[in-house]
C-alpha cells in the first residue's frame, strides 16, 4: 500500500512540474521615468491604441522613487527597505563602502540583492526567462542569472538593438524561447532631468518612445505566437520640476564634524560620525520649512522605510520639487520624492490574451503588484513579497 502511494506521489510531481508555467509568453518593458500623465500631455497614438486594445492603469512607486530601488521592486514584489537596494546610492554599514550605480564593484555584487527576482522564480520552476537589461539581472543573484541575460555596463544595445533582441528571443525554437522577456530603455528619464518633465525634448523623447514601442509591436505582431503574447509597458517612477530657488541647505543648519555622509538628496541618508550627533542633527533639521526629518526606524509606516540594516541614521524628505543640497541641481527635473504625490506614479499599459480588453482602472495599483502578476502570467508559484495578485485582479480577462 505505501509503494502503490509512493508511486502515485511520484506521478503527482512529476504532473506539476509539467503543468509549470502557462503557453502563453510575457514582456515587461520598462521605460525608465514614463510618468503616467505623458500619454495625456503628448502625443502618443500607440500608448492610446494599447489603451483601447487592453488595460490602462495608473500605478504607484515605492519609496523612495529612484530607478534601482524601483526596478528591483518591479523583478522582486518587495519594497526597497525589504529587498535591500534601498537607494540608488547608499553607505554599507558593515564596511564602510558605498553602493553606487556608477561604483561596478559594489553595484555587481549579489549580497545587497535580496529578495527573489522574478527572473530566478521562473527559472526554478521551468519557465526559461530573459532579461535585455534590467536591475539586477546582470548580477548573479543567490549566484545565477536567467536564462538570456546581458551586462549593463559591457555590452550596450542601442534602443533599436533592444527590440531586435526581444524579436530574436522570441523567434527561436520553442525548447530555448523565453516565456519571460523584460527589457529597459533610457527615456524619458534621461531628457526629463535634462529638460523637466513638461517640456518640448521630454515631449520628443516620450512621442520617440511610443513610435518604438510601436515598431517592437508590429514585428511581435509577426511571429507566429503573436496571439499568445501579453505585452506590458510600464516604468520605474514619474518625474518633477526642480528650481533653483527651491532648496534648504544643509550647511546652513549641520555642523560638519557631526557627518560621516549624506547620500542622495531625492531622499537624503544621514550617516552620524558618533551616534550622539544623531539627536543634534534630528533637532537642528526639525521644524525646517519644505523638508521632514526621521530617525532611522521611526518614519511613517505608510512610505515603508527606515528598518533596513544600511539605512541612514536619520532620513530627509524634501517636499515634492525641493532639494536638501549644498548646491542647486544643474537638471531640470528629478524623482525620489514622496511616492504618494502623482508627479511620481508611472503609465501603465498591458493587452494580451490574459488581459481585458478596453478596460481603463480608476485607481492605482503598488508596484510590489508587478511580481505576483508576472507569476501569474506565467503560470508558476510566487515567493512570500510585499504585494499581492489580488490587487490586480481586475486587470484580468
Ligand atoms: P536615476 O538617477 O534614478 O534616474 O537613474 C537612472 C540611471 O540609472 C540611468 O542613467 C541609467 O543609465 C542607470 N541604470 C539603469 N539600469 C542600470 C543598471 N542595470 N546598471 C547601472 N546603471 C543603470
Ligand atoms: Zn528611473
Ligand atoms: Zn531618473
Amino acid at each position: 500500500m505505501r509503494k502503490v502511494f509512493i508511486t502515485l506521489l511520484s506521478l503527482a510531481t512529476a504532473f506539476t512540474v509539467l503543468a509549470a508555467g502557462s503557453d502563453n509568453y510575457t514582456v515587461i518593458i520598462s521605460l525608465d521615468g514614463f510618468r503616467w500623465d505623458y500619454t495625456e500631455a503628448y502625443d502618443t497614438p500607440f500608448f492610446d491604441q494599447l489603451a483601447q486594445q487592453g488595460v490602462k492603469a495608473v500605478m504607484t512607486p515605492s519609496f523612495p522613487s529612484k530607478t534601482f530601488p524601483n526596478h528591483y521592486t518591479l523583478a522582486t514584489g518587495l519594497v526597497p527597505d525589504h529587498h535591500g537596494i534601498i537607494a540608488n546610492k547608499f553607505r554599507i554599514r558593515a564596511t564602510g563602502k558605498q553602493f553606487s550605480l556608477s561604483n561596478n564593484e559594489t553595484r555587481s555584487d549579489p549580497q545587497y540583492y535580496g529578495g527573489d527576482p522574478i527572473w530566478l522564480t521562473a527559472k526554478r520552476q521551468g519557465v526559461i526567462s530573459a532579461t535585455v537589461y534590467w536591475v539586477g539581472s546582470d548580477v548573479a543573484v543567490k549566484g545565477d542569472h536567467a536564462n538570456y541575460w546581458k551586462d549593463y555596463l559591457q555590452d550596450r544595445l542601442t534602443h533599436e538593438q533592444r527590440v531586435e533582441e526581444i524579436i530574436r528571443l522570441l523567434s527561436l525554437p520553442e525548447e530555448q524561447r523565453p516565456h519571460l522577456v523584460m527589457a529597459y530603455f533610457e527615456e524619458p528619464d534621461h531628457t526629463g532631468h535634462e529638460c523637466g518633465p513638461i517640456s518640448m525634448p521630454t515631449r520628443r523623447a516620450t512621442e520617440r518612445m511610443d513610435s518604438l514601442m510601436h515598431v517592437l509591436w508590429i514585428n511581435l505582431q509577426s511571429l507566429p505566437i503573436a496571439s499568445n503574447i501579453n505585452f506590458i509597458i510600464t516604468g520605474d517612477h514619474g518625474m518633477t520640476w526642480l528650481t533653483k530657488e527651491r532648496i534648504v541647505r544643509p550647511k546652513d543648519y549641520l555642523k560638519a564634524e557631526w557627518i560621516t555622509s549624506i547620500d542622495n538628496s531625492f531622499p537624503s541618508l544621514i550617516y552620524a560620525s558618533k551616534s550622539e550627533y544623531v539627536d543634534s542633527i534630528y533637532y537642528a533639521l526639525s521644524g525646517v520649512d519644505h523638508i521632514r526629518v526621521w530617525k532611522r526606524g521611526e518614519l511613517p509606516a505608510y512610505l515603508n522605510y527606515g528598518t533596513n540594516v544600511n539605512m541612514g541614521d536619520l532620513v530627509v524628505m524634501s517636499d515634492i520639487g525641493w532639494q536638501f543640497d549644498n548646491k542647486p541641481s544643474k537638471e531640470m527635473g528629478s524623482h525620489g520624492f514622496d511616492h504618494t504625490a502623482s508627479d511620481m506614479w508611472v503609465a501603465f499599459r498591458a493587452v494580451g490574451p490574459d488581459f481585458k480588453s478596453g478596460y481603463s482602472r480608476q485607481n492605482t495599483f503598488r508596484n510590489v503588484c508587478i511580481y505576483p502578476l508576472l507569476c501569474h502570467l506565467l503560470g508558476i508559484d510566487p515567493s512570500p513579497c510585499d504585494g499581492t495578485f489580488d490587487e490586480v485582479r481586475d486587470l484580468m480577462r
